[in-house]
């Protein structure tokens, strides 16, 4: 465990860090390095796995770092980029260890196998990614059978352990996870029957969709869902719909499938429960902290970035993000915060926008999604009748995140912004 080994015996005494970081995956490697170059080299990593990585660790496929690196790595290639940095620095970490609680103080207390880790820190950053949707959020009637489980967990067995969940597979939702398993199992021998989509557009990226379900002729269904699942000890069948434009099942549509596994790719939460016991003020978009734009939460030196924040779609802009972030955290720790206190409403069309308010003192860049699909779309960002940033997106998709410039110079003074899709 390197040097996660040395601060074991520490277990059970209060240790003190100028920074705790609650989370080893990519926000929380990339939040470390950059703090240290930066001069903050008293941190700790808090890490609930028994390795650095986060999520990216199961996820062996290629994609990753095109924009971060400039290059396509595989999921753990793009994670030891950043594991190596932070070795090579010396900084602290400690895996096998889940942090509980944080309070508005500061304070952090973490459960390891050896006992209760209390630090002390100046500043806390949450970085603890998110999680999925299950079965039991979306209510789906029918017994209880084994055969039915998320896609982040199928993916864990096949790429961790080895193990072939299934082989006749039905696939509920295309969130980006279900997707690149409907092409991995299909490539490990399993038949993936269809992937049902309860919305009228795919929820997952259109080059997901390509080269993950149309490269290998898997049937992707629109406007569909599961309404019964059945089997007794193993998933024998499931019942799907197709569903009315209030997403409600339509009575003579249904259709029996013979399969031995569901697999649920539904969405994905941020992990918020520290965060609201810290005390920070939730955003109901995106299910993360209110931030602004240093990605400080209304709680103040708390930080968040990467998946605990806003679900992103690709992880080279968790680094992105968690590295604007690091920046914030060293100016806090040097009493040098702008006060943030213009907000960012959502207007026509807008889901969220992260951060959702700003000091007005600096240049920044928002992050948003759209509601709907919008094609030729203009983004704008209004200060009373004043436009003070505008973006043209040529085919505008939930499923992408999208990035505007907010410069300084253009806000005419204090008042809130709007952000909206114009026609
Ligand atoms: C299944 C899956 C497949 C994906 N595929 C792609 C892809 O193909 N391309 C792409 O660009 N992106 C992909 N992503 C997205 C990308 O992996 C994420 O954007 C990125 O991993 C988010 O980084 P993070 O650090 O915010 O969270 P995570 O990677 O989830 O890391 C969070 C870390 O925090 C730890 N943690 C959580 N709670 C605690 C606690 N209480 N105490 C201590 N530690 C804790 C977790 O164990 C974990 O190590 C995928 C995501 C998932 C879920």
């Amino acid at each position: 465990m390197g040097m996660g080994q040395d601060n074991l015996n520490k277990v059970n005494q209060v240790m003190e860090a100028s920074v705790v970081i609650v989370g080893g995956g990519p926000a929380g490697l990339a939040a470390a390095v950059r703090l240290y170059d930066r001069g903050v080299t008293d941190l700790l990593i808090l890490e609930r796995e028994n390795k650095l990585g986060g999520i990216l660790k199961q996820c062996i496929h290629d994609g990753f770092g095109l924009t971060r690196f400039g290059e396509s790595l595989s999921g753990p290639e793009y994670a030891d980029r950043f594991i190596q940095e932070v070795k090579q620095r010396n900084i602290r970490f400690i895996t096998d260890t889940t942090v509980i609680q944080i309070t508005p103080d500061h304070d952090v207390y973490a459960a390891h196998r050896d006992g209760l880790l209390h630090v002390r820190a100046r500043a806390v950053i949450l970085a603890m990614g998110c999680r999925e949707r299950t079965r039991g959020a979306l209510a789906i009637p029918g017994t209880r059978p084994a055969g039915v489980l998320t896609a982040g967990v199928a993916q864990a067995y096949m790429n961790l352990q080895n193990r072939m969940p299934g082989k006749k597979i039905v696939i509920l939702g295309s969130g980006d996870i279900g997707l690149i398993m409907a092409r991995r199992l299909t490539l490990e021998g399993a038949h993936v029957l269809g992937v049902f989509e309860i919305n009228p557009i795919p929820s997952g990226l259109p080059r997901n969709i390509q080269q993950c379900l149309n490269d290998y002729g898997i049937p992707l269904f629109l406007s569909h869902t599961v309404t019964d699942i059945r089997g007794t000890d193993r998933l024998q069948e499931v019942v799907v719909s197709k569903v009315d434009e209030k997403l409600q099942p339509l009575a003579g549509t249904e259709k029996v499938y013979a399969c031995d596994t569901l697999i649920l790719s539904v969405g994905l939460i941020p992990e918020n429960e520290l965060t609201i016991g810290a005390g920070a003020e939730l955003c109901p978009q995106t299910g993360g902290a209110y931030v602004d734009e240093w990605y400080q939460t209304t709680v103040p030196g708390l930080f968040a970035a990467g998946n605990v924040l806003h679900v992103h779609d690709l992880v080279d802009f968790v680094s992105l993000e968690a590295e604007t972030m690091a920046e914030g955290v060293v100016r806090y720790l040097n009493g040098a915060l702008p006060n943030a206190s213009i907000a960012l409403r959502c207007g026509k069309n807008i889901g969220h926008t992260v951060p959702q308010k700003i000091s007005g003192t600096e240049n920044v860049v928002v992050t948003l999604r759209v509601r709907a699909p919008q094609k030729d779309a203009e983004i704008v960002i209004r200060q009373g009748k004043a436009m003070v940033a505008r973006k043209r997106v040529r085919n505008a998709l939930p499923a992408n995140m999208i990035e505007i410039h907010l410069l300084k110079d253009q806000l005419t003074g204090g008042q809130d912004l709007e952000v909206s899709v114009n026609d």
